[in-house]
């Protein structure tokens, strides 16, 4: 039975989106591909930042750069030099609106959008999903929905964010310096700090968001923020144009991939997140990359690589350390960017740490909790 295409891409979101633009680009040798995507439409909803290291992609879609950051509690404050590496932020829209015009530019990919994908099978090696009361076919199905979630597989910590762009009627923010974290204080089981990309003196972003060991709402977020944004802007009017919430799994146990390769997850819960940031977006752009390579080769699509059974360890360890120390959270992460070579940490977080790195990074930190934790991890 000839299929209708030769691959369906379920999520035409980040990692949907990343792999079809670049298959967009092979013109006619690009594959028929199908990308099945419930929303109706495009807006911005989402902003996606990291380090703009040697191996980062789409870096020219970057709505702002910082060669600055800044780590810091009441008492203490950390700016960490990062010309050579940037602290960069894309915003969502830019992105889809730049895949897009790729992928309607090519006419072997079709965009059905307001699809749901509910039913689908495999039937003589073809899988077939319904979708506008028919079945399209093709051989591999790349799947980017979020998976289900039972509660045996719950994180080690929730990363829970909740931000707004706000336009302020005169300067307030040095845009020069972005804020990765400026803790403030909590409960006794949670980390919180705010987040602050400023744009320019007037825009910036203004997040609140919470390690801990529940998922928050928006509005178990709304208050800390309300606080964060008066500390911000001070008695400087602002309006709010555009809010974000979103909530993270870090440390999700080892994603293990289906053993059927016609049919393959990626993404932020398929072993796309790094584990104990949650920075997904440059891991997605790798793996969209080696997706294109693996079919000009003639062979089928993997998921993402795992990691490294040093980094699984080192994220494994640093994540319960937070969890059992969040009192200690603040400390941690100062300590981190304190660090002479910031590179590591950079590298660490952003995901491409070498094994150097990961010995600078351990031997930055509270040694005695740290080897506690490695000692109960080997009882794990
Ligand atoms: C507000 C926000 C800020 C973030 N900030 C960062 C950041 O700074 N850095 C970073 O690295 N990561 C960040 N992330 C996390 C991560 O990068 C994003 O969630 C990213 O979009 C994940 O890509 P994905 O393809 O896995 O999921 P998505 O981009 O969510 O794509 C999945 C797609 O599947 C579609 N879908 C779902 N169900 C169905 C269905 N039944 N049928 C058809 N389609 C379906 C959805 O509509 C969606 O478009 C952020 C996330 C959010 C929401």
């Amino acid at each position: 039975m000839e299929s209708d295409y030769d691959l369906i891409i379920i999520g035409g979101g980040c990692a949907g989106l990343s792999l079809a633009m670049r298959l967009a680009e092979l013109g006619d040798q690009c594959p028929r591909v199908a990308i099945i995507e419930r929303r109706e439409n495009y807006v911005h909803d989402r902003t996606w930042s990291y380090w703009a290291t040697e191996s980062a992609q789409l870096t020219h879609l970057a709505k702002s750069d910082w060669k600055k950051v800044l780590v810091g509690a009441a008492d203490q404050r950390v700016v960490v030099d990062c010309d050579k590496t940037p602290y960069q932020s894309i915003h969502s829209d830019a992105f889809y609106q730049s895949a897009l015009r790729k992928i309607y530019k090519n006419k072997r990919i079709d965009l059905f959008l307001g699809e749901s994908v509910g039913v689908m099978h495999k039937k003589n090696n073809l899988w077939l999903v319904n979708i506008q009361n028919r079945f399209v076919s093709a051989p591999q199905i790349i799947d980017t929905r979020p998976p289900k979630r039972t509660s045996d597989d719950a994180p080690i910590l929730w990363q829970s964010f909740s931000g707004v762009e706000v336009k302020c009627g005169q300067g307030v923010f040095d845009d020069k310096i972005a804020t990765l974290m400026d803790f403030t204080a909590g409960t006794s089981d949670e980390i919180r700090f705010l987040y602050l990309l400023p744009y320019s003196p007037t825009c910036a972003l203004i997040e609140a968001t919470v390690f801990g060991k529940h998922a928050m709402s928006q509005s178990e977020l709304a208050a800390m923020l309300d606080g964060l944004i008066k500390k911000s802007v001070g008695s400087v009017a602002y309006e709010i144009t555009y809010r974000e919430h979103f909530v993270i799994p870090m440390g999700l146990g080892d994603y293990v991939p289906g053993s059927d390769p016609s049919y393959v997850t990626v993404g932020l819960e398929s072993g796309g997140a790094r584990a104990s940031t949650g920075y997904v977006f440059q891991r997605i752009q790798r793996w969209a990359e080696g997706a294109v390579s693996e079919i000009k080769n003639g062979k089928p699509v993997s998921g993402h690589s795992r990691d490294s059974w040093v980094v699984r360890k080192m994220d494994s360890i640093f994540l319960r350390v937070l969890e059992r120390y969040p009192e200690r959270g603040p400390e941690i992460f100062i300590r981190l960017f304190s660090m002479r070579d910031t590179g590591s940490v950079i590298r660490f977080m952003n995901d491409e740490p070498t094994l150097s790195d990961i010995l600078r990074i351990m031997s930055a930190l509270p040694s005695g909790i740290f080897i506690k934790e490695l000692m109960r991890g080997f009882f794990r």
